[in-house]
């Protein structure tokens, strides 16, 4: 890759990260309709600071038809202004919509007349587009819908016609749905897809029903972790409370309006975002994505035990960045950054996904694999060696070619700190050795000696 500039490369970093974890990378782009040029290039600046988000603007009808021609298929939501030059009475939404792509309008007020119009052309969402408040509002819906896509939810209802209508609305909405026909059935579903964010689920159901799944699914899953929105017929009386008091989060009645079911999707999958979230920055370190130390140290010290009661073979290996400081001081800390990035995907793309793979300190990486019967861990770290020193990073002036020494360990010491350190000494040899090299801890016979570049 080519890098223009440090800032851009940091730029570029932050966006990255956030694109690879989103996916779907094609479909990232918001058609902004609206005649008001002041408005339009407020919209689209504050679309554009959304990372992974691009924003296209056009100012009438006859531009927006232009646009879609070409690139309809990239646009994964639109924002529309009701009322253009050459588009008087809303048509731009019926044109939007009739090539899939959900919209929010921009409206001059609200009103009954306008909201009653609104829903029934289906549109995500309406708004007020005279405040900038207003206008940094949409902004901040479209961000949540691209957000969305990585958001699954589950729907659970034994009449096949509601489920799909309320599968529907959550798709509108750009979430990943799951539908199920009754409590077990949805139980299945939770086991495959451990990351379920919300399940929404009727009351009455054969097999299970929701009450009784409510109270199945709370054996292992917290408010916090996975929300849960009870839906019933307005006329039972007492099930909402039942509900609630078994677990769920929150509670709709049928029949509900359509901007109050949203109301409470968002707030509960708002919850287990914020929630998330802060889960993620106590395990993992920000820069990498890899797990943090502390966590190493959490989840590494159970598979220790684990491998000391027998049950499997672990090995550690300490992973340094040879003259690190040196790419800092030639390219800067920002592409300092990239290389740490570059190097901490290629172990994750070269290790299995059982192995623990942590930012240690700066520039070093602490793995820890479990090796199959058959397997030698100083072969493993080779490995990981070579992909290492196969990393090119390009700069303006230059192409960067990082390498690692690497210590390894497989001495199940009475610690896992123990079996860290004891890498952390073959690593200084390796060091010592010429750097780009895998050393192994002292009790192991035949140290494997690699070349380097
Ligand atoms: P050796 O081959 O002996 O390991 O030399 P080295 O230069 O890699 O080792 P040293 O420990 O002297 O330097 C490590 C450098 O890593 C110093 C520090 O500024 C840099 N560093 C630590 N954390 C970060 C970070 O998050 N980003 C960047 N860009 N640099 C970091
Ligand atoms: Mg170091
Ligand atoms: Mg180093």
């Amino acid at each position: 890759m080519t890098l223009p500039s440090n800032a851009l490369a940091a730029a570029r970093l932050s966006r990255l990260r956030l694109t690879e974890d989103i996916g779907n990378k094609e479909k990232n782009k918001v058609l902004v309709v609206e005649d008001s040029r002041a408005i339009k290039e407020l919209l689209c600046a504050y679309i554009d600071n959304i990372p992974g988000i691009q924003a296209e603007g056009a100012c009438d009808l006859q531009e927006a038809v232009a646009r879609l021609e070409t690139g309809a298929q990239t646009y994964f939501i639109a924002v529309l202004d009701l009322h253009l030059p050459d588009a008087a009475n809303g048509e731009i939404v019926d044109l939007v919509q009739s090539y899939g792509i959900p919209v929010i309008v921009m409206t001059g007020t609200v009103d009954d007349d306008i909201r009653t119009e609104m829903l029934k052309k289906n549109v995500l969402d309406y708004v007020i587009k005279q405040q900038a408040t207003e206008i940094e509002h949409i902004a901040y819906i479209v961000g949540r819908m691209y957000e969305n896509r990585q958001i699954k939810v589950l729907v659970i209802d034994d009449s096949p016609s509601f489920r799909a209508y309320l599968a529907q609305l959550l798709k509108n909405y750009q979430y990943q749905v799951f539908q199920a026909g009754d409590g077990l059935e949805a139980l299945g579903t939770l086991e495959k897809h451990t990351d379920m964010a919300l399940i929404l689920t009727d009351y009455n159901m054969p097999r299970m029903n929701g009450l009784e799944l409510i109270q199945a699914v709370r054996k292992d899953h917290r408010r916090e972790d996975l929300a849960i929105i009870g839906i019933s017929d307005v006329s039972k009386t007492g099930v909402s409370v039942l509900m609630l008091k078994s677990g769920a989060n929150d509670f709709l009645s049928k029949p509900f309006e359509v901007e109050e079911f949203y109301c409470r999707v968002t707030q509960n999958t708002n919850m287990i975002g914020y929630v998330r979230q802060v889960k993620d920055h106590a395990t993992r370190d920000f820069l990498t994505g890899l797990y943090n130390r502390r966590h190493l140290f959490e989840i590494g010290n159970t598979l220790h035990a684990n491998a000391r009661r027998g049950n499997c073979k672990i090995a550690i290996g300490l992973i340094d960045v040879d003259h690190f400081k040196k790419i800092n001081d030639t390219h800067g800390h920002d592409i300092g950054d990239l290389v740490l990035r570059e190097i901490a995907q290629t172990l994750k793309q070269t290790l299995r996904s059982s192995d623990i793979i942590a930012r240690f300190g700066g520039e070093e990486f602490v793995c820890l694999v479990v090796l199959k019967d058959n397997e030698d861990c100083p072969t493993v770290f080779e490995r990981v060696r070579q992909a290492v020193a196969a990393i090119t990073v390009e700069t303006n002036e230059q192409t960067i070619h990082p390498t690692a020494s690497i210590g390894v360990n497989n001495e199940l010491c009475e610690s896992l700190e123990g079996m860290i350190k004891k890498a952390d000494e073959a690593v200084y040899r390796a060091k010592a050795k010429g750097r780009n090299r895998v050393e192994t801890a002292d009790h192991l016979p035949g140290t494997v000696t690699m070349s380097r570049r």
